[in-house]
C-alpha cells in the first residue's frame, strides 16, 4: 500500500513495519552466523540463495500473476536496508536482482519475455546485470562488446567486467552495441540465458569487500541468441540502462543506510560493554558524541533513501534525489563505518570483530552504479537546470 503524502517519511505502515521486521530477522538468524565464513571462502552459504527466494525477496515487485510478491519500490529498499544491517554482501544480490534485473524486464519484457522469466526470476532464478566493460566505466556507453544481426538473431562477441551475481545467475541482461559507429544509439539489450554456447562467466574478482558476493568477467565468442531475446528495442539499450542505473542508486543507498545502521549498532553495544578507566568507554562524552553524530548522519540518509523510495512508487521525478541519495549515503557510509572500527579501538582491526568488514564492505558504495564524480555530475546537471537566473530574489 502506498505511503500516504500528509505522514512523517519514516513513519512505515503496518505492511511495511511487519515486511521490514521479518526481513530484518531473517538476516539476524540465518544470515549473520554466517557472515564471517562467506566473506573468508569468498561465496554464500549453501541454501541462502534459496531462502532468500521463499521469503518472497527476489520478486519483490513481481505481479502476484508471475508468482512475485507485488509490493512496491520502497518495500524493495527497506529490504536491502535490512538485509545489509547485517551483511552488505547478500543485499548486494537482492538489490540487484530486483532493482535492476526484475525492473527493467517489467518495464520493457514484451509480455512473452515477462511470461517467460518473471515467473522464473520471482522463484529460482537469479538476474545479473552486465554492462560494464574493461574499458567501459564510467563511460558506459563505450562499451565494445558487439551484437552483429543474422538472418536467425544476433551473435555476440566480447567480454564484460564487474558483473555482480554471476556467478549465481541464470538470466544475464547484456548490453552490446549493433553498431559501434553509431555511439549510444547503437547500444542494445539482450536476454542471455546461463548456459547458451558460446557464453562463459570468467574470472571471479578477489575484492575488498563485499566478498560473498560474487563479481565476475564474462566472455562472449559468437554467442548466437534468438531474436527473441532482444529486450526493447534495437538502439534503445542505453534508454533501458539509464533508467534501470537511475533507480538502481536508490537500491545502493538503502545498501549503504543498513551498513551504517550495523556498523554504529555493533559500536554502540561494544561502547556499552568495554570498560577503560574503571568504566564503560560509553561513558565518556567524546565516544558518545562520536555514536551521537554517527546516528545523526545515519537519520539524515534514512529521510534521503526513503524520500527517493517514496518519490519512485509516487511517479515522481526522482533522478536528482536519487543521485543525492547514493552519493550521501555511500559518504556516510564510509565514515560511520570508520569510526565504528575506532570505537572497537584495537579490536576494531582484527576479523573476530564485526567493525572491519562493514569498513571494507563501505567502499564500494562510492564505485558501484556509478561513482561519486559521476553522481556529481547527475546532481550538477539537475540542480543547475533548475537555478533561477535572478539569485532567487
Ligand atoms: C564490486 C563491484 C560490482 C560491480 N557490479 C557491476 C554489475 O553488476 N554490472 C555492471 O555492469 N558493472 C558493475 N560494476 C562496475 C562499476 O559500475 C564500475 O566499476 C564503475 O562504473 C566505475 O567504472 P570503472 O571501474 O571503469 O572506473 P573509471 O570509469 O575508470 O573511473 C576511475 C576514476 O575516474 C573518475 N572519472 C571517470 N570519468 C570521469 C569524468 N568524466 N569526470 C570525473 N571523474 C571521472 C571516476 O569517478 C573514478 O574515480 C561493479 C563494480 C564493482 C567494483
Amino acid at each position: 500500500m502506498a505511503h500516504p503524502t500528509h505522514l512523517p517519511l519514516t513513519l512505515l505502515s503496518e505492511e511495511e513495519t511487519f515486511f521490514f521486521s521479518t526481513v530484518r530477522q531473517f538476516a539476524v538468524e540465518k544470515i549473520a552466523p554466517h557472515v564471517r565464513q562467506m566473506d573468508a571462502d569468498q561465496q554464500f552459504t549453501p541454501g541462502l540463495v534459496k531462502q532468500l527466494f521463499e521469503l518472497g525477496l527476489m520478486g519483490i515487485e513481481v505481479s502476484e500473476k508471475f508468482g512475485g510478491a507485488e509490493g512496491t519500490f520502497f518495500d524493495a529498499a527497506l529490504a536491502i536496508e535490512a538485509i545489509s544491517t547485517v551483511d552488505p554482501a547478500v543485499a548486494v544480490l537482492v538489490d540487484v536482482h530486483n532493482t535492476l534485473v526484475v525492473n527493467a524486464l517489467r518495464r520493457w519484457a514484451n509480455p512473452a519475455q515477462m511470461q517467460q522469466w518473471l515467473p522464473r526470476l520471482a522463484t529460482d532464478t537469479v538476474g545479473a546485470y552486465a554492462l560494464s566493460e574493461a574499458g567501459s566505466g564510467s563511460d558506459a556507453f563505450g562499451l565494445q562488446t558487439r551484437a552483429e544481426k543474422f538472418e536467425d538473431g544476433y551473435r555476440l562477441n566480447g567480454r564484460k567486467l564487474w558483473i555482480s551475481n554471476a556467478r549465481e545467475a541464470g538470466l544475464f541482461i547484456t548490453f552490446a552495441t549493433l553498431d559501434p559507429a553509431a555511439g549510444y544509439k547503437g547500444i542494445t539489450a539482450f536476454l542471455v540465458e546461463k548456459g547458451t554456447p558460446g557464453f562463459t562467466i570468467g574470472h571471479k574478482e578477489d575484492k575488498l569487500g563485499i566478498r560473498a558476493s560474487s563479481t565476475c568477467e564474462l566472455v562472449f565468442e559468437d554467442c548466437v541468441v534468438g531474436a527473441q531475446t532482444l529486450l526493447g528495442e534495437p538502439g534503445k539499450g542505453y534508454k533501458i540502462a539509464i533508467e534501470t542505473l537511475n533507480e538502481g542508486r536508490i537500491g545502493i543507498g538503502a545498501q549503504m543506510l543498513g551498513l551504517a545502521e550495523g556498523a554504529w549498532g555493533h559500536a554502540a553495544k561494544y561502547a556499552k560493554e568495554r570498560r577503560q578507566f574503571g568504566k564503560p568507554i560509553a561513558e565518556f562524552q567524546a565516544v558518545q558524541f562520536t555514536l551521537a553524530q554517527m546516528a545523526t548522519e545515519i537519520e539524515a540518509v534514512k529521510l534521503m533513501v526513503y524520500n527517493a523510495a517514496r518519490l519512485k512508487d509516487a511517479k515522481q521525478p526522482y533522478v536528482k534525489e536519487a543521485a543525492m541519495t547514493k552519493l550521501f549515503a555511500s559518504q556516510v557510509a564510509e565514515r560511520v563505518a570508520s569510526q565504528s572500527v575506532e570505537v572497537f579501538g584495537g579490536n576494531g582491526f582484527v576479523r573476530d570483530y564485526p567493525a572491519e568488514k562493514y569498513y571494507r564492505d563501505a567502499k564500494v558504495g562510492k564505485i558501484y552504479e556509478g561513482t561519486s564524480n559521476m553522481q556529481l555530475m547527475t546532481i550538477a546537471k539537475q540542480v543547475l537546470k533548475g537555478a533561477p537566473n535572478d539569485g532567487g530574489a
